[in-house]
């Protein structure tokens, strides 16, 4: 069934997947969306944030040597929101998971399988019993591959980079952007060529190319999309 055609069964429960790679604007349009449509809103990067940085802080390695102290530490890992903050067994981390090293620690841990397995679990859960709107890499294609709804998101490099560069400025952070747009291929690479779950547009999902688009101009289109599809609906069911 396709993510529209399975806009007819939004019901209760509905699960919006945005995916796209690192600085589209993701996780702006998906706060946005998810507080116009009273749903929980998980920004699953923020996960993966929050595993890198525990291994970065416990000087646990991606390589197979570590495999052993990752599922141990794995298995004694809490990671929830609360209030829009992402809590690493029991802490606010939000401030803590933005910087340039988690970014890249990210990127390298969410390739191990015994850490996607954990957050993928994790993240079924969240989505289970309530309306959740997600932002990944693998949420269309992997976390909930029967959303009721599936967008992605991208943007070109340059653009992706400018923004993540403005971002970086803000929080007094000293890179350059040529450093910044550097960073961002790595990760689109990374993010692309991994084995499990690599990021990919379904053929069900909608695609907007936010290059040339403000944040609100994205945001009124993800939900014209889903609002419409629910008037489409409600006009089906009353004939
Ligand atoms: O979205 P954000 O850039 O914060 O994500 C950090 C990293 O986490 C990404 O570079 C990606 O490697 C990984 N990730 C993932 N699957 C997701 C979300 C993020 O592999 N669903």
């Amino acid at each position: 069934m396709s993510a529209r055609e399975n806009a007819a069964r939004v019901g209760a429960v509905c699960r919006v997947a945005i995916d796209g790679p690192a600085g589209a604007g993701k996780s702006t349009v998906a706060k946005a969306v998810a507080s116009r449509l009273s749903a929980l809103y998980i920004d699953t990067g923020a996960m993966y944030r929050a595993v890198g940085l525990k291994m970065l802080a416990e000087g646990i390695g991606t390589g197979p040597e570590d495999a052993e102290r990752l599922a141990h530490m794995l298995a004694e890992t809490e990671i929830d929101f609360a209030d829009g903050r992402i809590c690493l067994d029991g802490r606010d981390v939000s401030g803590d998971i933005r910087t340039d090293a988690i970014s890249r620690m990210a990127s390298e841990c969410s390739a191990l399988p015994s850490v996607r397995q954990k957050l993928v679990a994790l993240q079924r859960a969240m989505g289970e019993r309530r309306s959740v709107l997600m932002d990944g890499r693998d949420i269309g294609s992997n976390v909930f591959p029967d959303a009721e709804f599936k967008f992605f998101l991208t943007a070109s490099p340059q653009e992706r980079a400018h923004r993540r560069f403005l971002e970086l400025q803000k929080r007094d952070e000293n890179v350059s952007l040529a450093r910044v747009l550097e960073d961002i291929e790595q990760r689109d690479y990374n993010d692309s060529h991994r084995a499990l779950h690599p990021l990919v547009k379904t053929a069900d999902a909608y695609e907007i190319d936010s290059t040339n688009m403000s944040a609100e101009e994205v945001t009124e289109r993800v939900l014209a999309v889903i609002l419409g599809a629910r008037t489409a609906e409600a006009e089906r069911g009353k004939r």
